[in-house]
């Protein structure tokens, strides 16, 4: 056997005890979100309605640099965690790079994606301050097989509305949400009025993601005792996914190396967060000179193509005004298989640090992406999520820079997760029934006229 080491796995106690709040270190601290109504900053006890009260004071704190993660939370962790930094020999190999490349493989949790990292502290949160009920929104259905998950782990009732796209093309994970005892309903539904103000104005609407943050948010503000929560986007769900990358450290650590990239697959921008603020502080604090790249699906490209503006976060407008890049929350992305990545803006935090050139972000066409999904499935025997896809795409095209300048670059991706439930999707490409999209500036600049200025 060779002394090449493939994995790389923490023990139980050395499971991080804090995540990682990159606010308090950002010179440029992102723009205070305002309230919809009155326009201005917005407070935690404005969110209270929604959140649950300790996600409120996480959303908006940017002093404390280290949160304590809760026992209860930590415990839930140890079934699943640490996920294990694996180096990528077989892909090396297939891109004859001579780049090192690792992953984090956050598929082993029990849903088979990091989505669970916030789902667990959440639900515990909303637990600990006598919430009954959650709320939620899902598209691929992984946040919400999540969500219904850590929902029955702390005793809660979880109502999920999933896109009714993905309702229909992925009823396995509707399923699981049902055999962890959630309550499904495809969105748009007739059950809220933002619901059933779409389908009057569109009968055929086949949702989006927007649409179901309405609904699910208007369903718990009419149920007692009931809390919304969200899966990506929001800078406390950053905050929990910063485990990652908390663990990556250490485990890179182990291995010996230290990343010159660092990517991450891009909707909302958690996972992206998660592997890469641990390590994007050494460049804040250190002069570090790491590079971080997130990856986007060229049919939803608010990095790279979007505007910086407030904005909501949800279609129907009941979401505070978010200072981020954005498409327009009325944007409604192409039907692609990367279902997770259909979201029209990208959280306060990561917009941020984008506009500060503290990170880059690319775009990526369906194609390509499954054409790398393809290509690590047969190098590393594991089948990646349609989204994942995104990122090792960029991947492959850095360890192929490498390959031309000879360089031993150490680059670092998240496996945000796998595919095996999205086997539908694979199927599609390889019959080549997957088609590329196509995005015009003149599409995208008529969309944002369209909202125009909201922060007035
Ligand atoms: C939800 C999801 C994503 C996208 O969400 P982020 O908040 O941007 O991380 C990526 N990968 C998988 C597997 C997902 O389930």
């Amino acid at each position: 056997m060779s002394n090449k080491r493939k994995r790389y796995i923490l023990q139980e106690e050395e499971i991080p005890h804090y995540w990682y709040n990159i606010q308090a270190d950002m010179v440029n601290k992102p723009l205070p979100p305002l309230h919809p109504g009155t326009k201005e900053a917005l407070k935690p006890e404005d969110m209270y309605p929604i959140f649950a009260k300790e996600l409120c004071h996480q959303e908006l704190n940017q002093t404390d640099a280290w949160i304590e993660i809760p026992e209860e939370v930590r415990e839930m962790y140890k079934y699943y965690r640490s996920t294990p930094l694996v180096r990528a020999y077989g892909l090396e190999k297939a891109l004859g790079t001579p780049a090192h490349i690792y992953f984090k493989n956050e598929s082993v949790s029990p849903i088979g994606s990091h989505k669970l990292n916030s789902a667990l502290a959440q639900a515990y949160y909303c637990k600990e301050e006598g919430v009954t009920n959650i709320t939620t929104e899902t598209g691929a259905g992984q946040w919400g097989a999540a969500l219904s998950y850590a929902a029955k782990v702390f005793g809660l009732e979880a109502a999920v509305y999933q896109v009714k796209i993905s309702y229909e093309q992925k009823p396995y994970r509707r399923s699981i949400m049902q055999t962890f005892g959630a309550q499904v309903t495809a969105s748009p539904s007739m059950s809220t009025r933002a619901g059933k103000n779409i389908l009057t104005a569109h009968p055929n609407y086949q949702g989006s993601l927007g649409t179901a943050i309405s609904e699910a948010i208007e369903l718990a503000q009419v149920t007692p005792n009931c809390k919304y929560t969200l899966g990506s986007v929001l800078s406390h769900v950053t905050l929990h996914q910063t485990i990652i990358g908390l663990e990556a450290e250490k485990q890179m650590e182990m291995a010996g190396e230290y990343p010159d990239v660092v990517i991450g697959c891009f909707g909302g921008g958690s996972n992206f967060g998660g592997i890469s603020f641990p390590f994007m502080r050494h460049n804040i604090l250190e002069g570090k000179k790491t590079r971080f790249i997130a990856a986007e699906p060229a049919s939803c490209p608010k990095l790279t193509r979007g505007k910086f503006q407030y904005d909501f976060g949800d279609e129907a407008g009941y979401t505070p005004l978010l200072p981020m890049f954005t498409l327009g929350h009325n944007f409604s992305p192409a039907h692609i298989h990367a279902g997770g990545l259909r979201y029209h803006g990208a959280g306060v935090i990561v917009s941020q640090l984008l506009k500060d050139n503290l990170m880059e972000a690319v775009d990526i066409q369906q194609l390509e992406s499954f054409e790398a999904g393809c290509l690590f499935a047969q190098a590393e025997g594991i089948i990646p999520a349609p989204e994942s896809c995104h990122a090792i795409a960029s991947a492959i095209r850095e360890a192929n820079k490498c390959k031309e300048t000879g360089e031993e670059q150490v680059i670092l991706f998240n496996l945000s997760g796998h595919g095996l439930i999205d086997m539908v999707s694979y199927d599609k490409y390889l019959a080549g029934d997957l088609v590329n999209y196509a995005l015009s500036d003149e599409d995208i600049q008529q969309n944002l006229d369209k909202i125009g200025d909201l922060s007035k």
